[in-house]
């Protein structure tokens, strides 16, 4: 009888933010440049349950250890963090005063070694003039995932300069994690940089891309790029989408999308996501029939964010293997060793959803 059949994989939240004000050395920062951007830092406090005063005292390991808190208390086992490179010129220069946030590569690689339940995401900029240095430097450090949001931080994933850096990353079996359709919360610089097709390039070169959103429109007056979504992954069986920011008051899953994503052949081809902080909400697919009276007063009783996440994709009809595609899609060496890392740890250091429901607010 064999008596060492592996232990059933930890679900993954395969798209949580860090956020940082460079407190205690980090090197992140937030702006804080104007009124409307100090009112969002607030904002971002109160929807995560952290005191704003936290923002001029130690606010990174504070917003780390409550991201750790909720996790443990959930029903995942592990989350992807995401590091944010500079918005960068044509030249990959940094451009002063551009974007909302930063997070080094270096911050997110620490936090995962310092936390079993994290697989660090770094973010680089194909035009920096040292980008392959960079790739290679954080592929030793144990990258998970290399995610990027061209529409805010000025990438053509489509220029022809990137076919080496993105075959550099398909050598190191790198997944590319990357923001597709509209953006409502951070300051955009290209819209038409978000368009799926611009991903053929990476995907050509062999790289697994995972489409944040699916394409989907975020605003009422974005472009609806869901279908160019779905046709391409017909055409690149390396093509992934996440849910991430299903359960927001926007526009993602309006009209036939949540069906399409949840029957075959597409939903072998989703991952699960939170895009934690943003606000986690039932009423948006309750309001479009896609969860029950039930299943929406259920999740307005949790009160841990990434869980309410977790139970609303469930109710929603997203399958188990949803949770737990993206350990199939990491580097085979990083994925060994962080499941390795859990399993000595008991299988999964969470404290259950059950702590969630108690405690959170
Ligand atoms: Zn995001």
């Amino acid at each position: 009888m064999d008596t060492s059949a592996a232990p059933p994989l930890p679900p993954i939240d395969a798209h949580v933010h860090i956020v940082g004000t460079g407190a205690g050395g980090t090197g992140c920062w937030l702006s804080a440049s104007n009124a409307y951007r100090r009112a969002q830092a607030h904002f971002l406090c109160r929807l995560i349950g952290l005191d704003p005063a936290a923002l001029k005292g130690d606010f990174d390991r504070l917003y780390v250890e409550h991201l750790l808190a909720r996790l443990r208390a959930s029903s995942l086992g592990a989350a992807v963090v995401l590091a944010q490179e500079h918005v960068r010129d044509h030249a990959g220069r940094p451009v002063p005063g551009a974007g909302l946030f930063h997070v080094p590569n270096d911050y997110v690689l620490r936090l995962a070694r310092e936390h079993v339940e994290f697989l660090p995401a770094v973010s680089i900029h194909p035009a920096r003039p040292d980008a392959l240095d960079e790739l290679d430097r954080c592929v030793a450090g144990g990258a998970a995932m290399m995610k990027i949001l061209p529409n805010v931080l000025a990438i053509d994933c489509a220029d022809r300069r990137f076919t080496k850096f993105w075959e550099r990353m398909a050598a190191a079996r790198l997944p590319l994690l990357c923001h597709t359709g509209g953006e409502k919360t951070l300051p955009v610089v290209d819209a038409a940089l978000a368009h799926p097709r611009k991903l053929e390039l990476p995907l050509r070169c062999g790289v697994t891309v995972i489409a944040a959103h699916c394409a989907t429109k975020g605003a009422l007056f974005d472009a609806q790029w869901f279908p160019d979504f779905v046709a391409m992954s017909r055409e690149f069986p390396h093509l992934y989408g996440d849910n991430s920011a299903f359960c927001v008051p926007n526009h993602r899953i309006r009209g036939r999308i949540v069906p399409e994503c949840l029957a075959p052949p597409l939903a072998a081809r989703l991952v699960h996501g939170s895009d934690w902080p943003v606000p986690v909400s039932g009423f948006w697919p309750w309001a479009k029939g896609l969860i029950t009276s039930a299943d929406y007063r259920r999740s307005r009783r949790e009160r841990n964010l990434l869980e309410r996440d977790f139970l609303l994709k469930r109710a929603m009809g997203f399958a188990p293997e949803t949770f737990t595609r993206a350990w199939d899609l990491l580097p085979p060496a990083v994925r060994t060793q962080k499941l390795a890392q859990i399993t000595r740890q008991g299988g999964r250091p969470a404290a259950g959803p059950q702590a969630a429901r108690a405690n959170f607010s």
